[in-house]
């Protein structure tokens, strides 16, 4: 049987949006999405982060800032019960067209090659319904949008 996932947006979703977030120290984590993030685990749920992060491309922070942000993160997750599997991300700028910039759905399929996951059974959860929605109607999977 093939996986299912829980698809996650970071910034604006899991933790506040900051502009181009790159400090471990402005990390705020939203507690209503981690508790969601620890159902679909308990149900059995993959637990995979999915963000843009242009920032990198634009010179605004380095990749290795950028792991230390997500390191940070998914530590502070670790200790609040949510396991994360995996993160995909996207260095690119919008200019560069890529196919893994959300809202395209690269990210997702490489995810699903990946761990095998059946994007059908699966769910992604975003605070834009510009692009984990629009991510959502153009795979046909269930999303969440989140309002904070
Ligand atoms: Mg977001």
């Amino acid at each position: 049987m093939k996986n299912k996932a829980l698809f996650v947006d970071r910034d604006g979703t899991i933790n506040k949006d900051c502009p181009y977030c790159k400090d471990p120290s402005q990390i705020q984590i939203y507690e209503d999405v981690v508790r969601l993030m620890k159902e679909y685990q308990e149900k059995g749920y993959l637990i995979i982060i999915v963000t843009n992060q242009s920032g990198i491309n634009r010179g605004y922070f380095t990749l290795e800032q950028f792991h230390n942000f997500q390191d940070e993160l998914i530590r502070t997750l670790m200790d609040m019960g949510v396991v994360v599997n995996d993160t995909f991300f996207c260095p690119h700028r919008p200019d560069e067209n890529c196919n893994c910039r959300k809202p395209n759905t690269g990210l997702i399929e490489e995810a699903a090659k990946k761990y095998d996951i059946d994007i059908s059974q699966s769910v992604i959860i975003g605070d834009r319904d510009d692009m984990e929605g629009e991510i959502g109607r153009k795979l046909g999977m269930k999303y969440i949008i989140v309002k904070h």
